[in-house]
Order: C-alpha cells, then sequence, then structure tokens
C-alpha cells in the first residue's frame, strides 16, 4: 500500500521514499570526538540531489560539526562520508564540490558587489566572458543589479546576506552548505529571505543543506528536517510528520507548541487505545495503536490547536471531553493561548489554541471561566519515550 503522507507537502519531491533511489550525500556510521567526548556519535544520514535538508537541534547537539565535516573543515574521527557516490576521505575542503556559507557572510570590505561574486571564479581562472555571465545571472537572481558597484557597508545585513548567497552559489557548487544564514536578519526580513532561499533552490535544481536552531525556519524552507540531540539524530522526516507526528517526546515538545499528557494505558482494540490520563479521570479515546501494553505508562502528545475550548456544558456521548477551569491566557492577536486547570495537581493544565477571528466578541472566555476541552480520537499521538 502507497505510504499516506501526513499534512502538506512542498512540493512533489520525495526520492527517500524509494529505497532503492540513490543518495547524493551519504553520512556512514560517523563518529567526530573533540578529547573524549563525541561531538556526533555513530550517525548515518542519507540527503538526495536537489533536496533542501534541515538539521535543526539546540546548541550543542553537533549541527555545525556533521556540517564542518562534509565541508572538510572537520575530518571524521571514524565513518564514512560520500558525495555523490565519492568517498570524501583526504579530500581537502577547496577541492570539494561544495561550497559553505557562513554566518558571519565574510565578505571582502574593499571590494564592491561584483567583485566579491566574482572572486572564487577569478581565483579558478575561468574567461572573462564567462565570468561576467555568471556574475550577471547571480546577481539578478539575489536581486542585486542595482548594487553591483557598491561595497559591502554600503549595504544592509539583507543585502550583504544576498552577497554571501551569491558568492557562494557563483562557483556552481553541487551543494551548498549554509550555516545559520539568516541569523542576523530581522524577522519580517528573514522570513522573506528564506522565500528567496527555497525559489533560487529550485531554480538553480541544486542541493541545499542548512544548519539552523529555528524551528520555524527550518520547517519553512525543507523538504526534510533532521532533528538532533546529543550528537544522534532522533527523527527524519518532512515537517509535517516532524509535527503531526514526532516519535518521541523530546521532537514533540522541540517542535511547536505540544500537551504532553501522562497516562496508562487502559485498553487496546482493532479500533485504537483507550488511555487513562494519570492524575485525573479522564478517560482518552485515541485511534492511535502502540507497542506499549495494557497498563504501561505513556504520553498523550496533543497540540493546543487541536483542542477545542468552548464555555459551557459538556455535550452527550461524545469522546474526549474535560471539564477545566480557565487559569491563564496569552492573547497572541491572531490567536490566544488559554490554560485550562483539568486536575489537582500543579502540571495538570491543558493548553487550547482560540483563534481570534472576529475583533468584538460577545461573551469572551476568561480568566476563572467554566470550560469544557474537547478534541478528536485522531487529533494527537501516543508516545512511549
Ligand atoms: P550551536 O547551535 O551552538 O552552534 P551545534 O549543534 O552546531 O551548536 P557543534 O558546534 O557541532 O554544535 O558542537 C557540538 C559539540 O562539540 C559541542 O559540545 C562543542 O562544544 C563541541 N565542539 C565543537 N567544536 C569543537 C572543537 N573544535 N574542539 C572541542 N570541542 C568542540
Amino acid at each position: 500500500m502507497a505510504k499516506k503522507s501526513i499534512g502538506p507537502v512542498r512540493r512533489e519531491f520525495s526520492p527517500w521514499e524509494s529505497p532503492d533511489h540513490p543518495p547524493f550525500i551519504e553520512f556512514r556510521n560517523v563518529t567526530k570526538k573533540f578529547g573524549g567526548i563525541a561531538a556526533v556519535n555513530n550517525l548515518s544520514l542519507k540527503i538526495y540531489e536537489r533536496e533542501f535538508f534541515a538539521l535543526l537541534g539546540g546548541s550543542g547537539c553537533g549541527k555545525t560539526t556533521l556540517m564542518r565535516m562534509l565541508a572538510g573543515f572537520e575530518t571524521p574521527t571514524s565513518g564514512q562520508i560520500f558525495l555523490d557516490g565519492q568517498d570524501l576521505a583526504g579530500i581537502p575542503p577547496f577541492r570539494r564540490p561544495s561550497n559553505m556559507m557562513f554566518q558571519s557572510y565574510a565578505l571582502f570590505p574593499h571590494m564592491s558587489v561584483e567583485k566579491n561574486i566574482a572572486f572564487g571564479l577569478r581565483q579558478d581562472k575561468l574567461p572573462a566572458s564567462e565570468i561576467d555571465g555568471r556574475v550577471a545571472e547571480m546577481l539578478r537572481l539575489t536581486k542585486l543589479e542595482q548594487f553591483a558597484k557598491r561595497k559591502p557597508h554600503q549595504l544592509s545585513g539583507g543585502q550583504r546576506q544576498r552577497v554571501a548567497l551569491a558568492r557562494s552559489l557563483a562557483k556552481r557548487p553541487k551543494v551548498l552548505l549554509l550555516d545559520e544564514p539568516l541569523g542576523a536578519l530581522d524577522r519580517k526580513l528573514r522570513e522573506e529571505t528564506q522565500f528567496e532561499l527555497m525559489n533560487i533552490q529550485e531554480e538553480l535544481e541544486m542541493t541545499f543543506l542548512i544548519v539552523t536552531h529555528d524551528q520555524e525556519e527550518a520547517m519553512t524552507v525543507a523538504d526534510r528536517i533532521a532533528v538532533m540531540d546529543s550528537g544522534e539524530l532522533v527523527q527524519v522526516a518532512t515537517p509535517a510528520e516532524i509535527y503531526e507526528a514526532p516519535n518521541c517526546k523530546f521532537v514533540a515538545d522541540f517542535i511547536g507548541d505540544v500537551n504532553l499528557i501522562e497516562a496508562s494505558v487502559a485498553e487496546k482494540t482493532e479500533a485504537g487505545t483507550t488511555l487513562r490520563a494519570l492524575g485525573t479521570e479522564f478517560t482518552l479515546e485515541t485511534s492511535q495503536t502502540t507497542d506499549a501494553g495494557v497498563g504501561d505508562k505513556v504520553w498523550y502528545a496533543i497540540r493546543p490547536e487541536k483542542v477545542r475550548i468552548a464555555q459551557g456544558r459538556r455535550e452527550e456521548g461524545a469522546v474526549n471531553q474535560i471539564n477545566g477551569l480557565v487559569w491563564d491566557i496569552a492573547y497572541l492577536g491572531d490567536v490566544s493561548i488559554i490554560h485550562s486547570k483539568v486536575g489537582e495537581g500543579d502540571h495538570d493544565t491543558l493548553r487550547a489554541t482560540f483563534a481570534n477571528v472576529s475583533r468584538m466578541v460577545e461573551n469572551p472566555i476568561t480568566w476563572d471561566d467554566e470550560v469544557v476541552l474537547s478534541f478528536d480520537r485522531d487529533a494527537g499521538v501516543i508516545l512511549t519515550d
């Protein structure tokens, strides 16, 4: 049976679903130790041609080290890295068919934009007409035509970032490595630039590997995301799969906001699993199956936007309804996050997102309101670790 994809996809592109499709980049059992400590620990990963791939994780999880090994700035302690079928061992950075764009941009201050872009091509001794053609193409692609003669100090941060991108792309590397490329930009410019990056990547049909600790950035640009923790991959999947079907508490908690309800398995049937939330009288009817046995402790992960909240009474016969008392409301403009107390313990709260669709509400939900929280049987996922 064809695999049913979860959620929207950015484009019709999923070579990772074909087991015979050769990878473009492959990390095979790669370990990198600094002193006695493994920054990357026996990691295996396949990335495909024309993929926009994001390495995502908290500070110190090893994502930059992984990228630097691909670029040739670090040597693996053990394991192999392949690019387009070639073992990269012993190949210095400047001979690798990859190019890395650094967070600092590292532009030459005394050179104009076009000279910065042409620098690598001149070093490679390309014919002048070829250099001019490529520089013009890069200026167009990064929308920098009108700034060609300016020096970096005459540009804004966003424009400098585009020069660095143009310079990295001019040599037409097989893979572009982006290390926190948008870190210095403000939020609005960051978002715009994310879309530009995606368009450029599609137009050039290149493979992009981005390192970021910004989950929204990874979700926006990437075909697939690898979530890393302590030098290991925790989950590798499409943004929608990572969000809708996290494989553990760490991923559920790292990406977006989530309610993690501690529960025990009460009953398993063909139609799904019944859970008993610990610390409350609440029974959860889910359509999921689980490897956990009856009586085992699990967590039910449910996103706040999947929890409905309403004033009034419970609906007769409907599943997954729980009484709550509103104790905190965070107004975020487009939505409000409403925290309701659903049990006696300090942590027995449930967060629900409430969309503020109209400016005036006759009877808004407010502090100390008695509310009913409810969700569908397929709204969350059962996690065992
Ligand atoms: P950040 O988002 O903060 O850049 P990261 O996920 O990119 O983090 P890495 O830079 O890959 O993390 O570092 C992983 C671990 O390896 C960290 O504990 C770091 O201190 C360590 N490390 C990285 N480079 C070196 C080095 N040259 N010498 C010693 N330890 C290092």
